[in-house]
């Protein structure tokens, strides 16, 4: 690219930024007082949408089938860049996990994107992304065909700290339904066929199972019984169980299950197991795209904490690894200043209201937009991006140096 036209350009998307920084803050902190769990995200979906329609998208709302996804698409030609926005919530303990500010970090970067993308030759995409926490929109939105077109695909999230990627472990959702004999408690309950002992046995079974660094086992009781005079019959648990990849978890999950099997049987009940979605991806970063997108937030002047300090236990899970196997992709973590408070916690829903928070979406929305200019502006950027996602595996390691 000429580098004046680029930096030019870098300089009038971040001062697009901050000329919505108004709109953007507020857009987070409504979510955020408006909680919505997966697939009931109404208000969040459509206060985003239509902040993208006054800036100039064409703009879809529901989606794929998806009542509370949204498409909104701007730019005539050249790459195709999406940016995803989350916006659902945890059940009882709201934005614990910040997707407030993901959604507001990518329209910021949309609309930044929108007003340039003519000149920089950009087609932009800020796709809604609902159910994130559960169930899996994105993974439903790539199997309908909403990524076919796309060059690259962009999102940040809030974390305690600035992370460039963490490693994104594959999940699997199972249901344990537990079958016994319903009977009089007082009468019967010595005896075998407690679907609540063996339900009990279960967890403490499974909490005791020795893991690899990279797996993952917690579950909790979804039906224990109704009042405690009657054995309850049936009894169920859902468990979300994570691995380093597809291939891992499958055999993880087969694991689980002989476990589960051989528990409950001693308990003298049946068991049955199910799955409310199908797998989340381990999530394959693309590293030409992260190295920019940290080059341009350390430009905003924030520190990240070495990549040589992540490991296993800093993985977690997202949909976004679905999205990361069939289009190059990034993940990062943009710090909010929640100290030791991580998310999931309560502690991490307030600190995501906070200033630190409301800075961490406007550069977030910066460095995002930098990183999709570069797709358009720099030479070979593309190529190099595209090189990598074709010569590397499911979790991102070069396919040479696979362990
Ligand atoms: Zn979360
Ligand atoms: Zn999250």
């Amino acid at each position: 690219m000429s580098s004046l036209r680029g930096r030019g350009l870098r300089d009038r998307v971040a001062a697009e930024v901050d000329a919505a920084a108004g709109d953007l803050v507020d857009l987070s902190h409504r979510i955020h007082a408006n909680p919505e769990t997966a697939f009931e995200e109404v208000r969040a979906s459509t206060w985003l949408a239509a902040r993208l329609e006054a800036g100039g998208f064409d703009v879809e709302l529901g989606t794929y089938g998806l009542p509370t996804s949204f498409r909104a698409d701007a730019g005539k030609s050249g790459p195709r860049v999406v940016l995803c926005a989350e916006y659902d919530a945890l059940p009882g303990i709201g934005h614990a996990c910040g997707h407030n500010v993901i959604g507001a970090c990518a329209v910021g970067a949309g609309l930044a994107l929108a007003a340039g993308a003519e000149e920089a030759g950009l087609r932009v995409t800020v796709l809604g992304t609902p159910a994130e926490e559960d169930l899996g929109g994105k993974r439903m939105l790539v199997e309908r065909g909403a990524f076919e077109k796309a060059d690259a695909c962009l999102m940040v999230h809030p974390a305690p700290v600035d992370i460039r990627q963490t490693p994104g472990l594959a999940l699997a959702d199972l249901v344990v339904t537990v079958r016994g004999r319903a009977s009089h408690a007082a009468l019967s309950s010595g005896s075998g066929g407690n679907a609540l002992r063996a339900l009990v046995g279960v967890h403490v079974a499974l909490s005791e199972m020795e893991l690899t660094p990279y797996e993952r086992c917690n579950g909790v009781i979804l039906h224990g019984g109704e009042v405690p005079n009657v054995v309850p019959e049936e009894t169920s648990s859902r468990w979300f169980l994570r691995a380093r990849n597809l291939e891992e978890l499958e055999s993880f999950v087969a694991r689980v299950e002989e476990e589960v099997e051989r528990s409950v049987a001693a308990a003298g009940c049946a068991v049955e197991f199910s799955s409310r979605f199908p797998p989340y991806r381990e999530m394959k970063t693309n590293s030409v795209l992260a190295e920019r997108y940290e080059a341009h937030v350390r430009s905003l002047g924030r520190e990240l904490v070495p990549q040589s300090l992540i490991g296993a236990e800093s993985a977690t899970s997202t949909d976004q690894g679905n999205v990361s196997q069939v289009v190059p992709s990034i993940h990062p973590m943009i710090g909010i200043d929640s100290g030791p408070v991580l998310p999931h916690q309560p502690g991490f829903a307030a600190a995501a209201v906070t200033e630190s928070a409301d800075r961490a979406v406007l550069d977030g929305a910066k460095a995002l937009a930098m990183t999709a200019l570069d797709v358009a502006m720099v030479d070979g950027l593309l190529e190099q991006v595209r090189e990598e996602f074709e010569t590397t595996d499911s979790t991102g390691n070069r396919v040479s140096e696979q362990d």
